[in-house]
């Protein structure tokens, strides 16, 4: 059989994957196993899913060839604009898809995790389309931290619930949302905003994130006469905005893949988000994967300025594919994420979301021939962000003095 990084039948990828759950939840998460690949695969499902997309998030994302950008770095480079999309980044293509998931299920109430509040907001959102009751757990630091996103989410009409164990951040959100499914895992739902967790979710949100690859496909052929890139670059969290960038490239050993971790203060500083370098085999949130922990297995806490890439996990297919050296993985520190914000904005009139900002920074730690086709996916667009960029100016360098 011919070698893949997509998952096998039992959600492995390689070593990493698998469900490793409570027992209170086998028979949900069975369930959901056997029914989601036939409902997915529905011309029914399909349908009203890419009639959302096309009509409601306004797919498809442009393909825009940044031309000082490729200038720049001597290649042709090339932004998928995820920022553009409805809620302003990729995480509602997960959304919309689970949620008619969850009705095809027979579901009545949906719940979700959220540290940023973006997926919260896609979450929320979907759920005032769909008229479905939504709580969303956020741990209560972020509650604070995230302001307008928690309002956002009420005024969509979700309930809002803050976790006030642990650090009180996306771990411990995760952790609650959990134990709230464990008490209702008849008639709730769980969406999972990113590539993570136990099978079948990170192939679920991995499938629901392709459309971007499949759009990249089509969008090149037509600008390019080629469908596919040297290069596709992305920013990795949980890693579904990178999972959906490569999905259709993956097992195509002509596209090289680059993934930029969030390296905080530095891959080595114990202040890092970094979790494919600093992180070893363990288990969280269901899943066999990469973790940050401390020697007797105690999960650490993840730091990042960029909320959205603050997890001490990373999806067991992005796990994989940095161990078989199938990606390349950079860790991109704070101020190199900031200065690549303020060079994408001054360049290309483009404010990226901090997250994004990352895979921008990649560009900088790779070398280009001029014809490179590189395709970098702009996850998210900067709104949320714009306070943080004006109160770290100092890490913007030249484009910092205005
Ligand atoms: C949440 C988020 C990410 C990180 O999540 P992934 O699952 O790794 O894609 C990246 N970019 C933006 C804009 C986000 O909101």
């Amino acid at each position: 059989m011919k070698k893949s990084y997509l998952a096998d039948p039992n959600g492995f990828y390689g070593e990493f994957g698998g469900a490793y759950i409570p027992e209170i939840l086998y028979s949900t998460v069975d369930s959901l196993r056997e029914q989601y690949l036939p409902i997915m695969e529905s011309e029914e499902f399909k349908s009203e899913y890419m009639s959302l997309l096309n009509d409601y998030v306004g797919r498809p994302s442009p393909l825009y060839r940044a031309a000082r950008m490729s200038a720049k770095y001597g290649c042709e480079l090339y932004l998928k604009r995820e920022d553009l999309n409805h809620t302003g980044a990729h995480k509602i293509n997960n959304t919309v898809g689970q949620i008619l998931l969850a009705k095809r299920m027979g579901k009545k109430r949906i719940i979700a995790e959220t540290g940023a509040g973006q997926h919260g907001v896609a979450t929320a959102t979907v759920c005032a389309l769909m008229d479905m009751p939504c709580v969303v757990y956020q741990g209560a630091l972020d509650v604070e931290r995230q302001h307008t996103n928690v309002e956002r989410m009420r005024m969509l009409g979700a309930e809002v619930r803050a976790v006030h164990t642990g650090n009180g951040t996306l771990k411990d959100a995760t952790n609650e949302a959990i134990r709230d499914w464990c008490c209702h895992p008849q008639d709730t739902f769980y969406i999972i905003g990113s590539t993570v967790g136990p099978h079948p979710y990170p192939d679920i949100v991995a499938r629901l994130q392709s459309i971007i690859s499949k759009e990249i496909k089509e969008q090149l052929a037509q600008k390019t006469g080629r469908d596919y890139p040297d290069y596709l670059v992305a920013c990795v969290g949980g890693g579904s905005n990178a999972a959906g960038t490569v999905y259709h490239y993956i097992d195509d050993e002509r596209v090289k893949i680059v993934l930029a971790e969030a390296g905080g203060l530095g891959a080595d500083s114990g202040h890092t988000a970094a979790t494919i370098h600093a992180g070893s085999v363990g288990i969280l949130h269901g899943s066999r994967t990469l973790v940050m922990q401390t020697p007797d297995g105690q999960i650490m806490e993840a730091e990042s300025i960029s909320a959205g890439l603050d997890y001490p996990g990373i999806g067991p297919m992005h796990a994989n594919m940095a161990a078989q050296k199938r990606a390349t993985v950079y860790a991109i520190n704070d101020d190199e994420a900031v200065r690549a914000a303020y060079e994408l904005t001054r360049t290309e009139g483009i404010i990226p979301a901090l997250e994004s900002a990352h895979a921008i920074a990649a560009l900088g730690k790779m070398s280009f021939k001029p014809t490179d086709v590189v395709v970098l996916t702009v996850s998210g667009r900067g709104d949320k962000d714009v306070e943080t960029y004006l109160a770290h100016k100092e890490m913007a360098g030249e484009y910092g003095r205005f």
